[in-house]
């Protein structure tokens, strides 16, 4: 293989053949072709994209570089291609666990203004994502649900290659972010598969066009492989609940296990039956009334206990969430004006929490930094009015709250409401 001849295959537009690609990544795992090498072939694909096949011929060979989880058991996972304020994993987890499923829920860290479940699980003093292979087996036999931390042996090309993508503006790639979920989806062995793609400001993908495209392809990939995966496409304009920062949006997720309504409860309950109904064969509305009644009766919450306590976390805040709504600094934000609340910008907002967490140094004020919002998209709201709330480790600038009243549209009359969840693709 001449790197040099492939380079210029590529810039020329041409697709190359599922042995040049694994030839590629086998020599950049290996460090026969330089970062510059493989910087040239990504910026290539980002311009020129890839056909199915060529996408497809990636995937496996990313896969291929790592190791692939195998079980004795048939098993449930479910992907969110990165939002802001989705806890949706912490609700579907449990609840899919309280209906006998077997969820093998292997999460990543945050990337770039998106939140990561990894980060979210601190909240729970002392429970480590970080499990041995036996523990997290075990853990799974006995209750049927865990939440780790996806493991550093799998798809070992793709944490070489992200790092180059993140380096070198080719992340926006939707062949690259395809291969990129796929190979490490593929690698953690479940055997059903629900991906929530977003779109809008607060996700990687912002048209709703590539985020169909996107969708597509990983279904095709996933089915490919042997797995049943589906897709849904959902919105993420807008904070998906009342709470951004990591506590705060474990706050939000365990009121929602407590049944308090909102737009996260809503989303991981279509979510849950969705991955249920695919999985068993149920029709949806018999799963989703499964779902609903796992919820509503407290066994979803109890799962949720039984979890965390035995990945060794604290558990005294599933029934005292308000002991993570402290910080150092909290800020009241009072509505400026009357009117509906037409927006509330899900980056705009990452970016406030994100500044706000630069600001400090450990751990332990980075979850306590966020923001809760007492109003959603389409509330009436009153000048005067408690508008949201700021918790910080470090003293908030009135330039820093700016950031955070420019991320809110008021106006006199109410807009429509986006759709929360837009197509769901087989
Ligand atoms: N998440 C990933 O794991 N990979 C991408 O390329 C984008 C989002």
């Amino acid at each position: 293989m001449y790197i040099y001849d492939i380079l210029e295959k590529k810039r020329a537009g041409k697709a190359l053949t599922d042995e040049e690609i694994r030839e590629v990544v086998k020599a950049y795992v290996a460090d026969e072709i330089t970062d510059a090498q493989m910087s040239a072939l990504l910026m290539a694909i980002c311009i020129n994209g890839m056909t199915t096949e060529e996408t497809i011929a990636l995937t496996k060979a990313m896969q291929a570089s790592g190791k692939t989880y195998k079980y004795d058991f048939k098993s449930v996972d479910k992907h969110s291609t990165g939002g802001v304020g989705d806890s949706t994993s912490l609700i579907l987890v449990p609840t899919l666990a309280a209906l006998g499923l077997k969820v093998t829920k292997m999460s990543g860290k945050s990337l770039g203004f998106t939140g990561g479940t990894i980060d979210k699980l601190k909240a729970f003093d002392g429970y480590n994502p970080e499990m041995s292979e036996k523990k997290y087996l075990d853990i799974v036999k006995s209750c049927g649900g865990v939440i780790i931390s996806q493991s550093s042996d799998i798809a070992l090309a793709d944490k070489k290659i992200y790092a180059l993508r993140d380096k070198t503006a080719t992340v926006e790639s939707i062949p690259l972010i395809a291969s990129s979920i796929m190979s490490k989806k593929l690698s953690c062995g479940a055997d059903s598969i629900l991906l929530d793609v977003k779109y809008g400001s607060g996700a990687l993908v912002k048209s709703v066009f590539d985020a169909g495209r996107l969708a597509r392809l990983m279904v095709k990939i996933g089915k490919k492989a042997g797995k049943k995966v589906n897709a849904v496409i959902t919105n993420m304009n807008t904070p998906l609940s009342y709470g951004v920062g990591c506590n705060m949006e474990v706050y939000c997720a365990i009121m929602a296990l407590h049944g308090k309504n909102s737009q996260l409860l809503e989303l991981s309950k279509y979510l849950s039956a969705k991955l249920h109904a695919m999985h068993t064969g149920a029709s949806y509305k018999k799963a989703y009334s499964l779902v609903s009644k796992a919820i509503s009766s407290g066994a979803s919450l109890n799962k949720m206990r039984e979890i965390i306590s035995l990945g060794g976390g604290d558990v005294s805040i599933l029934d005292k969430p308000e002991k993570l709504l402290v910080s150092d600094y909290v800020v009241k934000v009072i509505a400026d004006k009357s009117g509906y609340i037409n927006n509330i910008d899900a980056l705009k907002v990452a970016k406030f929490v994100n500044h706000l967490k630069d600001s400090v140094d450990t751990d332990k004020q980075k979850l306590r930094t966020g923001v809760m919002f007492n109003y959603a998209v389409g509330d009436k709201v009153n000048k005067g009015d408690e508008l949201a709330t700021v918790y910080s480790a470090s003293k908030v600038t009135p330039a820093q709250l700016k950031e955070l009243t420019d991320a809110v549209a008021v106006n006199k009359y109410k807009l429509p409401l986006f759709k929360l969840v837009v197509e769901a693709i087989k």
